[in-house]
């Protein structure tokens, strides 16, 4: 690569499900590392193994990654001047690059049919060579006269090759432990090796910053560049993700494991239905193997796009720890203004067949701001505010401390102190309750929890006196005493 060329990136999603975590870091890391050093990043969706196509997967993935805030220079939807960006659409490249290859003597046509590479399979750790030495002319009339054949590399069968990686040093591989493998498949598609070197350097792209899964592939992708004589990019391979938990490596088979619950999924599409907030999965990618100076956790994308440095990458192992999210939710969601709040946590309520009025819902944020991890858990919190009716059954009310008849007696009297009340505010409802309370010679909890459960049906609530009266004189009233019936009717 020359050093002083821009630097081109590229993030190349294979369309077969939906982005998770190991997949939008690795776009992530991408995208700052073209930030940061004024490069461009490039969308390609590598969609020639067809037998993985998931129809709509590409669009989603777009969708996904715009979620997130990573955006692209060149892709398929905004074109760009290395068109097409989709894989399959370049298969004619593919293919002429394949043929050049078997023109300079460094790839080969293979005749031999499924049944044959069957049966050797058991005997040879892959391709024995069969039609290695077939002679350039006969070979030449068998694939004209239409017989159906694969283009396979000649892989050097002695020696060794060695690949430099920023961030793993050097690799080297026996070549012996090389198969021939196949470039070009039979059914019209090249195989990825050879598509995203040909598209890569087609595409001028200076560093392949992709995950460990390709650390396997390295020598023959800088053996399919080298035989091509081009110069290789700067590789750069991530780290590890270890599974929610700790133990392996994670794998998309993890999604639904014990380690994630309701809340907690390695796709990004959960997290973003489950309401964690894009700037929070951001900030715990961009850690996940990656650090500015050991000590800095806190990092917005914007701040990420100026600092972003490849040698900051840390080789090893990196686990996929989900109380990390919560905590940088938790930190996020506390940072937000509470009119983005109230925005945020809008559309689940409205999920939960909740409408909310606005200004209701802008007064409750403040009690719940530091109580909610994602937008979702606002609806548990909150949905008692704007339901007409909820539900309680009496044995609710009744627990150690108090039986049901002394429940009455509570909500009786609180009724009457609330009645009381000149000014239906927080301020005068703690002193009535409290002073009530010491009267009736009750802890203030034994005192609350009933009208807790009366006025919201549930054990926990945000802060109560706020909660009162934000619901409004009317609303309790009629709530308290629709306990106090049910409990004088038993
Ligand atoms: N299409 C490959 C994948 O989905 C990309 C590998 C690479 O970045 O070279 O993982």
């Amino acid at each position: 690569m020359n050093t002083n060329s821009p630097i081109r990136v590229r993030f190349a999603p294979s369309p077969t499900g939906h982005l998770h975590i190991g997949g939008a870091r690795t776009a992530l890391y991408n995208y700052l590392f073209a930030k940061a050093y004024s490069g461009s990043m490039i969308l390609r969706v590598e969609d020639t193994d067809r037998n993985r196509y998931v129809e709509d997967s590409a669009k989603q993935l777009i969708k996904d990654l715009k979620w997130l805030g990573i955006n692209w220079d060149e892709g398929p939807d905004v074109g760009g001047i290395f068109s097409p960006y989709i894989q399959s659409e370049r298969t004619k490249l593919h293919r002429s690059h394949a043929e050049q290859l078997v023109k300079i003597g460094k790839a080969y046509y293979c005749f031999c049919d499924k049944v044959r590479l069957q049966s050797i399979r058991s005997k040879h750790k892959g391709y024995d060579g069969h039609c290695r030495e077939i002679d350039a002319d006969t070979a030449m009339e068998r694939v004209t006269s239409g017989e159906k054949h694969t283009i396979r590399f000649r892989s050097p069968k002695q020696g060794t090759t060695t690949v430099d990686d920023l961030i793993r040093k050097n690799i080297t591989v026996k070549n012996k432990q090389l198969e021939d493998f196949v470039l070009f498949k039979a059914d019209g598609f090249p195989v990825y090796h050879l598509a995203a070197m040909v598209d890569d350097h087609l595409m001028e792209i200076t560093h392949v910053i992709r995950g460990d899964e390709w650390l396997s592939s390295i020598a023959k992708h800088a053996l399919i560049i080298r035989a091509f004589g081009w110069s290789e990019p700067i590789w750069c391979h991530l780290s590890v993700l270890t599974q929610p938990g700790g133990k392996g490596k994670m794998s998309k088979r993890d999604a639904k494991t014990k380690e994630q619950d309701d809340n907690h999924s390695i796709f990004i599409h959960d997290l973003r239905n489950k309401g964690y907030h894009p700037e929070a999965i951001i900030n715990w990618m961009a850690l996940m193997g990656w650090s500015l100076d050991d000590k800095q956790e806190d990092f917005k994308l914007a701040d990420l796009e100026k600092v972003f440095k490849l040698e900051r990458i840390n080789p090893s192992p990196a686990a996929v720890n989900f109380s990390k999210l919560d905590y940088f939710q938790g930190k996020h969601v506390r940072q937000m203004s509470d009119r983005e709040v109230a925005a945020s946590v809008q559309p689940f309520l409205r999920k939960s067949g909740i409408v909310p009025d606005k200004e209701m819902l802008l007064s409750l944020v403040p009690l719940i701001k530091n109580r909610i991890v994602t937008f979702e858990d606002s609806v548990e919190w909150l949905s008692f505010f704007f339901t007409k009716e909820i539900m309680i059954s009496p044995s609710e009310f009744t627990n150690k401390k108090s039986t049901q008849e002394e429940t009455l007696v509570i909500l009786q009297n609180v009724k009457l102190t609330l009645e009381q009340l000149q000014e239906f505010k927080h301020e005068s409802i703690e002193t009535e309750l409290r002073s009530l309370a010491e009267t009736m010679g009750l802890k203030l909890g034994q005192l609350l929890n009933p009208v807790r459960l009366a006025i919201s049906g549930q054990k926990v609530s945000p802060p109560l006196f706020e909660t009162l009266e934000i619901l409004g004189e009317n609303l309790v009233h009629s709530r308290i005493e629709k306990a106090i019936k049910l409990l004088e009717n038993i």
